[in-house]
């Protein structure tokens, strides 16, 4: 069935030379210019673990396609899922009307994610879902008469994405602030924790907490960041613990927690959301992986406290509100994923990647580029010394019938759960490879 599906589909789609022109000439591309374009590949299907390429290469995939697709792509039960609902309604406005996905959606959501999150709004891409918590916090402290909070503070390195609000706590370097000055609002930021999920803490990085603590509370609404897992800010792990300082000062000074698991909800670390094994945050983020990788959609969790004392305020509504708010073909993908991934042994499956990925990719340890190698969950990380050339070795990758994209230092590998053994040996000793002497990818 599923390679009936695959076939036909690569028969049918076809990409013209005119059409990549057209590409390269009109079409932006994530984080690229128009002038002098990186080279893109034209796709022409996806199932299971593999993307097939407009001339039948297949590629086996190390992305998941950006944390989503972790069930791999083509999903018959997720396709049944979207056409179902599709002969149903695909799109219908979600002010002054409910439907069937969504309710199943947030109720599924409020099951799976710690017991003090409760209440769901749902939106329309990751980005938006940050937005929606920074404006939930604001209007939280403004409905306690805490006019002023209006700052957050966060570490830095982080990535929460790129629509204002969330760009504004990224790093201030990746993120580009000075590019954006006077555009973005400024906020707090404090160095990111040690890096290494099992360092011990270390105390004068909690007083540089405190000291950000006892300067900024005061005027802010907030502390926001990816719990464990720094992922397109640099792909750094750190220590749960330092959570649990960070919760406390948050209850000390008045400040709500947010955690942004964007890209760590849904397994991919080991845990079914880092919130499970962290101290419990007030407001959580969630997208990617929700819909497995079908359609954009995000969620963002919150407290009764929270939703509460919004509610009771002289501006007791949240004021968000898109037009796709709530999409039913994307709510009833999602909770199609979400059983999906419970029908399966999903935590068997992660730590089967993990200790592959600890295996295979061991060796890159002792390569004169690499300067450190680290796993966690269903992800792999290779860092190297000089920043890589990405068109060049991203040639190299897809000769070789892999797709990973590399960014800045890091090569890295978050694979869909479904991935086979033989096909993530594969992945890893491609990589392996590329950072082999006398081979070299260095842009520098
Ligand atoms: N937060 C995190 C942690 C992310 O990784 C991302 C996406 N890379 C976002 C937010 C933004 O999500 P989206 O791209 O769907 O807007």
């Amino acid at each position: 069935m599923l390679s009936y599906q695959f076939c036909h589909q690569v028969t049918t789609a076809t990409i013209t030379a005119q059409d990549l022109a057209f590409d390269r000439h009109h079409l932006w591309h994530p984080y690229t210019s128009l002038r002098n374009p990186l080279p893109t590949y034209p796709v022409v299907a996806a199932a299971g673990c593999e993307l097939e390429l407009a001339d039948g290469r297949k590629l086996i995939d190390g992305m998941s396609s950006w944390w989503c697709a972790i069930h791999g792509y083509n999903v018959p039960e997720l396709n049944a899922a979207a056409k179902v609902q599709l002969d149903h309604m695909s799109h219908v406005m979600f002010g002054g009307i409910t439907h069937p996905p969504a309710v199943a959606l947030a109720r599924r959501l409020v099951e799976i994610t710690p017991g003090a999150l409760q209440r769901v709004f749902l939106a329309d891409s990751g980005s938006v879902s940050v937005e929606v918590a920074m404006k939930m916090a604001i209007q939280y402290q403004y409905a306690r008469g805490e006019r002023g909070r209006n700052k957050f503070l966060t570490f830095r390195g982080g990535y929460h994405g790129d629509t204002t609000g969330p760009m504004s706590v990224c790093d201030p370097v990746n993120g580009m602030h000075v590019l954006f000055a006077g555009f973005l609002p400024t906020h707090h930021f404090v160095d990111r924790p040690p890096a290494g999920q099992h360092t011990p803490l270390d105390k004068s990085y909690l007083r540089s907490l405190d000291e950000l603590f006892t300067k900024h509370a005061h005027e802010s609404a907030a502390f926001i960041c990816e719990p464990g897992v720094q992922g397109a800010g640099g792909m750094h792990f750190y220590n749960l613990s330092y959570l649990d300082h960070v919760r406390r000062l948050c209850d000390e000074h008045g400040l709500l927690l947010i955690y942004d698991e964007i890209a760590t909800g849904f397994g991919r670390t080991g845990a079914l959301f880092v919130s499970e094994i962290a101290a419990t945050p007030d407001i959580l983020t969630l997208g990617k992986a929700l819909t497995g990788g079908y359609l954009t959609l995000a969620a963002t969790l919150c407290t009764d406290h929270v939703a509460e004392t919004i509610g009771n305020s002289d501006v007791p509504n949240l004021m968000h509100g898109p037009t796709f708010m709530g999409n039913p073909l994307a709510c009833s993908v999602a909770v199609a994923s979400i059983n999906l991934l419970f029908s399966r042994d999903w935590r068997a499956q992660v730590e089967n990647i993990g200790q592959l990925l600890d295996r295979y990719l061991a060796p890159a340890a002792a390569l004169a580029m690499v300067t450190d190698v680290r796993v966690l969950g269903a992800i792999g990380v290779i860092e190297t010394e000089q920043p890589v050339d990405q068109a060049v070795i991203q040639a190299f990758f897809v000769d070789e019938g892999v797709w990973i994209r590399p960014f800045g230092k890091l090569i890295y590998l978050m694979p869909p759960f479904v991935i086979t053994d033989g096909q993530l040996r594969q992945l890893c000793a491609v990589v392996i490879e590329a950072c082999s002497v006398p081979k070299n990818f260095s842009a520098a």
